[in-house]
């Protein structure tokens, strides 16, 4: 076990590792990150950061010699990174699992063949490829880079060869994979956290409204039945098993086809989805964080109150600063916000929670504070 006093290392700087310095300083550890920007959500508060690139060896030997245990909040950590870590000191996750997480073909194949079920797929490697890909899917598909993307970005719908090929080559002929796009009913997630001893620890299910690509909220519980919720949660545990998974996990999952449950994506480190245990949970993600990648026991994931979170995107910041006064006289609601100086359209610059006496109450309040915030209905 790593006690409080060490010092736990963060690849990436980003909001998640914010957080996760946030719950480390609480528990007694300190933090050092690795992040190439100097004004970084997580380097402003570690007690130190080292800003370098992920591939930068001297840097990451560094961190190495710095930290009992490396963990990360980001999965596009360069693979060979991790593995010179991993020859240094404890890593977690395991970075063979964080590979599979970086690029949707290798974690969509990894997920077929373990026999999740996921939407139909092809990898697109070609122009011919794209269109065959297109011919044998048939129907509406969407075109994702393999690598790289996130919040929608990098994704392209299309209904048939030609704009497959067209799509393909707009995206600059990089790696890509075919889905066939689901009809969804719903959108759920499940964190989770994994030890080291394969014991878990299952948040509940979380459900989820994208807009655009980007998750706008997350409501808990579920409007869904014990049984659905109990599958979605076995199926993340299958999932993490899968990948003999230290740390915390974040699994999205579709209901289409009359309420079957498909994977979408695996995040191999807490998932916005999950910010809502912050506040709604006896032990939230970041926590869990902390004690898998310590090897400490796992905390208690029940939720103690019914919640709803939206994320607060820089489109917020288009007529000036946002009237958080407003938001903030909503009773029970909870104001995050990650330090990001500049706010871009899409760029996630915070999120708010509510807690209320029903899942339902709490979205119709949180949704009244962000259009306070000036956010669209
Ligand atoms: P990202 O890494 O950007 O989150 P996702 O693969 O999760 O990429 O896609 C973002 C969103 O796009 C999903 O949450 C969902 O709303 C929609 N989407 C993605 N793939 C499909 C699909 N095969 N069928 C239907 N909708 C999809
Ligand atoms: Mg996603």
């Amino acid at each position: 076990m790593i006690l409080p006093g060490a010092t736990l290392g963060m690849l990436g700087g980003g909001q998640l590792g914010r957080m996760f310095a946030f719950r480390s300083h609480e528990m007694g550890y300190r933090v050092v990150v690795l992040e190439p920007d100097p004004h970084s959500p997580a380097g402003a508060v570690a007690d130190e950061h080292i800003v370098a690139r992920y591939d930068d060896e001297a840097a990451l030997r560094e961190l190495a010699s710095k930290s009992a245990v490396v963990t990360t909040e980001f999965e596009n950590v360069p693979a060979p990174a991790l593995a010179l870590l991993e020859t240094l000191t404890r890593v977690t996750p395991p970075p063979s699992a964080v590979a599979v997480a970086q690029d949707r073909i290798a974690e969509k194949t990894h997920l077929q063949n373990a026999g999740f079920p996921t939407a139909d797929f092809a990898a697109v490697g070609s122009s011919s490829e794209a269109a065959s890909a297109a011919r044998r899917l048939g129907g509406r598909c969407i075109l994702k880079t393999a690598r790289l993307g996130y919040d929608g970005k990098g994704q392209a719908p299309v209904s048939n060869a030609d704009e497959a090929v067209q799509a393909y080559a707009a995206m600059g002929g990089v790696p890509c994979i075919l889905e066939e796009m689901l009809t969804l009913e719903r959108e759920l997630s499940v964190v989770l956290a994994r030890g080291a001893d394969g014991n878990m620890a299952v948040f509940p299910v979380g459900e989820n409204v994208h807009r655009g690509g980007i998750l706008h909220s997350t409501v808990v519980p579920a409007a869904i039945n014990e049984e659905l919720s109990a599958d979605a949660q076995g199926l993340a545990e299958r999932v993490a098993d899968s990948l003999a998974y230290v740390g915390v996990l974040g699994v999205e999952l579709f209901v289409a086809n009359k309420g079957q449950l498909y994977v979408n994506e695996i995040a191999p480190r807490p998932h916005n989805s999950g910010h809502y245990t912050i506040d709604a949970c006896a032990t939230d993600q970041f926590e869990q964080q902390v004690r898998a990648a310590c090897g400490l026991p796992l905390g208690d994931t029940r939720l103690v109150s019914p919640v709803a979170m939206i994320n607060l995107l820089g489109d917020l910041w288009a007529e000036g600063e946002p009237a958080w006064g407003k938001a903030l006289a909503e009773p029970g609601l909870r104001l995050h916000l990650y330090g990001k100086a500049e706010p871009r359209p899409g760029r996630k610059m915070g999120h708010l929670t509510v807690l209320a006496a029903s899942p339902g109450e709490a979205l119709q309040r949180a949704e009244r504070a962000y259009a306070a915030l000036g956010g669209r209905q």
